[in-house]
Formats: structure tokens, C-alpha cells, sequence
């Protein structure tokens, strides 16, 4: 008993120290790499806005959820209590970021003739299962647009109330200009509120806002609007941007310490939210602002109608016409892994067939590690590389340097295995350790040993069946050939044939 307290002491003295050293993190808002000082440790808050459930979630988004969650998880391991609060957006969203265009539920109930919650519905299940394909841990709180719609009224009256919103004709406008005679409107980009003003078109006589720059708090709703609620200004929805600033305060209180999101959301969404915040109760909602990078296509950016973009399932098929084949959702994690958060990250089939290699490779010297035998003397510093591991991790997540050193801990259990080296049992603990913490707790990293196998299996009957089927075509067989293609249809197998020879996926 007394030794198995003096072990978790032991632990909860190491986390102590990280918790109070190390960790840094790049702030979008002073554009440094700051110490990372919680408010009130180990308790972290954590916000990230989520996804505009409309359509099927793009892997730009992917990448970020992926991101936060490795953060998320760091923490965690470091000793943090996080309340980790992602939110799903299921109303207010126009297509133009500053209110305009059509309402984007609205726009697709209509399309498909179901209502805008169906909408809200199937995409909030298609994310979350594309979530947890990926491994990513949920938020502890998921809260919605839609079921916080009187706190963005309450927010709303306030701003009004403090003389930095007005109302006219049922639509509230947050008054930028008046904001910013005595708040720096531009902060979190670094831009001067002469630039922008610049950037920003006149207003035309169709337009009933007071500034060029004010944004709409509450929008007024048309009758025949999908969806609207009673509010003090009549029937209407509330704008975007205010629903971050209502759902953080209310589960993170009106300062917290992480405020993420993809980099996209910087110019408008947030250093909207923060004009929101500050005219709302004269704080600035978050300690850290941090951003993940967009995603390129070999070098080009990823765009629908450049036809280069990927749904996070064709990428799992290779149902893509720049794929060879399809990769699992673990390859897929640990190829975004490979680059920083902060970088562009560039997709392409060679890299993530690169990735594959890798990180079956991470895969296969954990299965090695198990079989090693120790010896009583060794010359490695495990030490030295948990440590390096640690490193990387406190500079600013950067996980291409963590799995370099991973890299290198495969290098010492391949060697020790080939008995170029010898390991203590220490050291073979040590490296399980590294395993445990950093490839499974921290990256998320599952190993994919048993879909892999089937996958191997199912790889080769395919090729047998599609090899039979190739021969009774040369045969002119063609009800045969017919017939197996219809009945792999029917199991979920679609057969492609083309002048190379005929290809599938599920
Ligand atoms: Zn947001």
C-alpha cells in the first residue's frame, strides 16, 4: 500500500512541475509564443467553435477539430482539469460572414423539402461519427445555437444597454465605430480600423445599418423564414458571431483561458466575438487565441469547385479520383499529425501513402516492445528522449517534432531487437511509457490491428473475385460478369471498370 501511494505521489508531483513549467503556446493575439498561465489551475477552460452543421463536414474541419483535440488531450495528460466546450451551430449562419446572403439551413431544407432541424439533425450524426472515426474525443459540453437563444437575447439587451448596439426595423446592429473610439476593434488581426474601413464596401441606400463595419446581433425574419423566435426587437434569429460570446459565458464564465478555431474565423467571427464580449460586460472572453492553418491539395487550395476537395469518407474508400486507394482514419490523423498546426497542411496521395508507411511502422515496433528481454546493463538515455518528447509537446504542440523522436524510439527497439543494443527492464518500462503517454493518450492513436488484418483479407478476395470476373468477360461471359457485379452491388461493393482493369470500394 504505502509503495503504491509513494507511486501516484510521485506522478502527481511530476504533473505538479509540468503544470507549472514548460508549456507554451503561440498567441494569435499578441503574435508571441506565450507561457501558458491558466486562471485558475488545474482548472482550464477551453472553447472552440464548431461546425455550421448544414453539409457534410469538410476535412478543413477535420484538421481543426483534430488539432484542438490534441491539445485537449496534452492537457489532460499534463494534469488539467479541462472543460473542453465546442459548440454546434444549427441556426443564424448566412452565407456571407456579414450578414448576407440566404440563412444556410434555410437554403438546404428548402432543396431538399424537410425541415431545417432535419437538416441540423443528419449533419450533427455525420459529424460526430466522423469524429469518433478519427478518435477524437467529444467536448465535455456540445451546447447549440438554437438551444441558447434567450441568453443571446440577454447578451444582446445588454450591448444595447451599454450603448454599443441599436435597433432599427426589428434588426439589431453592433455599432463598430462607436466600439472602437474606445477599444482597439482590430486587435486580434493586428489591423487599423482606417484599413478595414478601406477593405469594406459603402453602404448602398438597400442598407439600414448606421457603419460600414456594424454587424447584425439579431436579424429581423421575413414571414415566410424557416426559422425565428419572439425577441423584445419581434420575430427574428439571432446573427452568428453572438452566439460564441453567449454559450462561452454561460459555461466558461465571461474570462477563460483557450479560445480556438481555424484560422478562417480571425478577421470577422472572432474579432467580432470579442467586440461582442467587451461591449457586453468590458472583458476580453479569452486569455489565448489559438489557430489551426487552412489545407492544401497538392500545393492548390482545397476548394469544392476546383474539384480537388475531400470528404473525410472518400478519403477512407479511395472513392476520389486523386486517390489510388483508400486510408484508414488512423493513417489519416497521424498524417495531419506530421505538420504542425500553425503550417498549411498539403494533402496528397503520395504523402498520405508516406504517412501509411510510417505510421505502420509506429504500429509494428509497439507489437516488437512487447517481446523485448531485458539485460542488466544498457547505454540508452530514455530518459533523455521522454523528455525530448515533453519538449516538443510544451512548444506549442508541436507534434512533427514528437514523432520525430518517436521515430527515434522505434530505431533503439529495432536495434534491441536485432541485439545491436541491450535495454534494462527500466528502459524497456520507460519506452512503454513513451508509447502509453505520447502515441496513444496524447496523439490518439488507436492500433488498427484487427480492421487491418480483415482489410488484408478482404483486399485479397476481392482481387480473386475481380480476377475471376476478368476471365469470364474474356470469355464473353457477360451475364456472369453482369450478375457478379450486381451482387457485389448489393453488398455495399461498387465495381468501377475502366481501360486498366476494374477497381472497387465500399
Ligand atoms: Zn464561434
Amino acid at each position: 500500500m504505502p509503495s503504491f501511494f509513494c507511486l501516484y505521489l510521485f506522478r502527481y508531483l511530476i504533473r505538479l512541475n509540468f503544470m507549472e513549467h514548460n508549456l507554451h503556446l503561440y498567441n494569435t493575439l499578441t503574435r508571441k509564443k506565450e507561457k501558458f498561465v491558466p486562471l485558475n489551475p488545474p482548472l482550464v477552460g477551453m472553447y472552440v467553435c464548431g461546425p455550421t452543421v448544414y453539409s457534410d463536414v469538410h476535412l478543413g474541419n477535420c484538421r481543426t477539430f483534430m488539432s484542438f483535440d490534441i491539445i485537449y488531450r496534452y492537457l489532460v495528460h499534463l494534469g488539467y482539469k479541462v472543460r473542453y466546450v465546442r459548440n454546434i451551430t444549427d441556426a443564424g449562419h448566412l452565407e456571407g460572414d456579414r450578414d448576407e446572403g440566404d440563412d444556410k439551413f434555410a437554403k438546404k431544407a428548402k432543396l431538399l423539402q424537410v425541415e431545417p432541424m432535419e437538416i441540423v439533425q443528419k449533419y450533427t450524426v455525420g459529424f460526430r461519427d466522423v469524429m469518433a472515426l478519427f478518435n477524437t474525443l467529444p467536448p465535455n459540453i456540445e451546447p447549440t445555437a438554437t438551444g441558447h437563444i434567450i441568453e443571446q437575447q440577454e447578451i444582446t439587451k445588454k450591448i444595447i444597454e451599454n450603448k454599443f448596439a441599436y435597433e432599427i426595423n426589428g434588426t439589431v446592429y453592433f455599432d463598430v465605430e462607436k466600439y472602437a473610439k474606445s477599444n482597439n476593434y482590430g486587435e486580434l488581426t493586428n489591423r487599423k480600423l482606417d484599413d478595414l474601413l478601406e477593405n469594406t464596401r459603402e453602404l448602398d441606400g438597400q442598407d439600414e445599418k448606421k457603419g460600414r463595419l456594424d454587424f447584425a446581433l439579431w436579424i429581423k425574419a421575413k414571414p415566410e423564414h424557416l426559422m425565428q423566435w419572439p425577441s423584445p426587437w419581434g420575430m427574428g434569429f439571432p446573427g452568428w458571431h453572438i452566439e460564441c460570446s453567449a454559450m462561452s459565458t454561460k459555461y466558461l464564465g465571461e474570462k477563460f483561458d483557450i479560445h480556438g478555431g481555424g484560422m478562417d474565423l480571425q478577421a470577422t467571427h472572432h474579432t467580432n466575438e470579442i467586440a461582442q464580449n467587451i461591449a457586453y460586460c468590458g472583458k476580453s472572453p479569452s486569455t489565448y487565441w489559438l489557430h489551426t492553418n487552412m489545407l492544401t491539395v497538392n500545393g492548390a487550395r482545397m476548394s469544392k469547385s476546383a474539384g480537388n476537395s475531400f470528404l473525410p469518407m472518400e478519403l477512407f474508400s479511395g472513392d476520389h479520383k486523386l486517390l489510388s486507394k483508400g486510408y484508414n482514419p488512423m493513417c489519416v490523423r497521424f498524417f495531419m499529425m506530421q505538420t504542425h498546426y500553425r503550417s498549411t497542411l498539403d494533402f496528397s496521395d503520395e504523402a498520405l501513402q508516406g504517412s501509411e508507411k510510417a505510421y505502420n511502422r509506429l504500429m509494428e515496433s509497439y507489437k516488437t516492445l512487447q517481446t523485448l528481454t531485458a539485460s542488466p546493463a544498457s547505454k540508452e538515455n530514455i530518459a533523455a528522449l521522454e523528455k525530448k518528447c515533453y519538449d516538443a509537446m510544451d512548444d506549442d504542440f508541436n507534434t512533427p517534432v514528437l514523432i520525430a523522436n518517436l521515430f527515434e524510439a522505434i530505431g533503439i527497439i529495432n536495434s534491441a531487437n536485432d541485439k545491436r543494443i541491450t535495454l534494462t527492464q527500466t528502459d524497456i518500462d520507460s519506452l512503454k511509457r513513451i508509447y502509453k503517454h505520447f502515441v496513444f493518450d496524447v496523439m490518439g492513436l488507436k492500433a488498427e490491428e484487427e480492421n487491418g488484418k480483415a482489410n488484408r483479407a478482404l483486399e485479397k478476395v476481392m482481387q480473386l473475385v475481380l480476377d475471376l470476373r476478368a476471365k469470364v468477360k474474356a470469355n464473353k461471359d457477360f451475364a456472369t460478369s453482369d450478375e457478379i457485379r450486381n451482387k457485389l452491388t448489393e453488398a455495399g461493393i461498387q465495381v468501377k471498370d475502366s481501360k486498366e482493369g476494374a477497381t472497387w470500394s465500399i
